[in-house]
């Protein structure tokens, strides 16, 4: 590996998007040249074609793609005929976008705690925040894990609730050997960079096998019109990019080995990792298959930020998702609940740098760095 000590000034960074650029930027190139040479920049073949084949991938009828994950999020509960007056459930422990969305389209959101173990919502509290105005449920399946989906969809069945997965972190996971954003009514992806799939800009995406979710989908991207200048709909400006498209097609067929890649990396830290004591490493509970957008543990003992700023200090970057549960965030002031488990996970959740081809060496020095800290 690059050799590192104290007195250089190579970091390791969260994530190094360098050797998937060293791989396909040929690639890339060539496919934004043709976008060039076709002069379609709107809606043009390389969209339809990307709509096609993310839809073969995930195994789902229809693929709209959209301008980002928030407004997949935003276009998905329009389109299911949620609105003023509505609340809808979601996981308090997440990227602020799964509730500004809600809140985004004049619902209430309706926090409900998560599971200390998978960070994800949890299925058995679900029943109690349910009422009469509850209409949609949307899990997160956070830092790339899959949500518990069967008591979660048994509950929306019996309340006769939407369920709309945010898969913005877990393109390519699985649940019970289904991928992630299929088993509900709707499957909202992002393809900002950094994402397990990521564009060179913003980009999003919504799945159904709803017809009628995606007609109207389809027509909320588009200004709320099937046919031009038609308007039945007050909808938005929502598509994507014909050369993010193109990028995205180029990479699309690599997200299998990128994945597996991320998996071996996070297998390779549980070795490294897994007798240091005052730390708990993310765990793959059995119905998922984690595609680990994020290696988060927990930092016990409140020395969080003190390893932080350790890993800071030795050249590792290291980052807190999310120092600050959604319920607790400054724009949701008059929301008075106490969440438990996200509020203490808040303290002491740390990302390590992760990514699909991060070598063992790195690891090694960044393990090495973290048992010398917490001894
Ligand atoms: C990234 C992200 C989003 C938003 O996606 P954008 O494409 O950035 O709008 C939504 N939810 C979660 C959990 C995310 O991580």
């Amino acid at each position: 590996m690059t050799k590192r000590n104290e007195s250089t000034t190579m970091r390791i960074p969260v994530l190094d998007l360098s050797y998937e650029m060293k791989d396909l930027k040929p690639q890339i190139l060539n496919a934004i040249e043709d976008v060039l040479d076709q002069g379609a920049f709107i809606m043009g073949p390389k969209v339809k074609e990307f709509e096609r084949n993310v839809a073969e991938y995930l195994g789902v009828r229809y693929a709209v793609t959209l301008n980002s994950g928030t407004d997949a999020l935003v276009i998905a509960l329009l389109a299911a005929g949620i609105g003023e007056g509505d609340e809808v459930i979601t996981t308090p422990f997440t990227f602020f976008a799964s509730a500004e969305a809600i809140s985004r389209i004049g619902a209430t959101p309706v926090f409900v705690d998560i599971d200390p173990h998978t960070y994800n919502i949890n299925p058995q509290l679900l029943g109690s925040a349910i009422t009469s105005r509850t209409k949609a449920i949307i899990p997160v399946h956070l830092f790339g894990q899959s949500a518990d989906m069967d008591p979660l969809l048994a509950v929306a069945a019996q309340h006769n609730l939407i369920v709309v997965e945010d898969v913005a972190q877990a393109f390519g996971g699985e649940y019970k050997g289904r991928k992630v954003g299929t088993i509900g009514d709707i499957g909202c992806f992002s393809f900002f960079p950094s994402k397990n799939l990521g564009a060179y800009g913003d980009g999003g995406l919504l799945v159904t096998n709803d017809q009628e979710l995606a007609e109207k989908s389809a027509m909320l991207r588009t200004h709320g019109s099937k046919k031009k200048y038609y308007n039945e709909l007050i909808g938005f400006n929502s598509r994507l990019d014909e050369i993010q498209a193109a990028i995205l097609g180029v990479k699309l067929p690599h997200i299998d080995p990128w994945n597996e890649g991320r998996r071996e990396a996070a297998a390779r830290y549980r070795e490294l990792l897994g007798d240091v004591e005052g730390i708990i490493l993310p765990e793959e509970v059995s119905y998922s298959r984690h595609v680990y957008h994020q290696y988060t543990l927990r930092v016990l003992n409140g020395r969080r930020d003190e390893l932080q700023a350790k890993l800071e200090e030795n050249g590792i970057s290291s980052m807190v998702y999310y120092p600050v549960p959604v319920h607790k965030l400054p724009v949701y002031e008059s929301i008075n609940a106490s969440m438990s488990v996200a509020e203490t996970l808040s303290f002491e959740v740390l990302s390590l740098p992760i990514w699909p081809q991060i070598e063992a060496s790195t690891q090694q020095y960044i393990a090495g760095k973290i048992k010398e800290a917490l001894q």
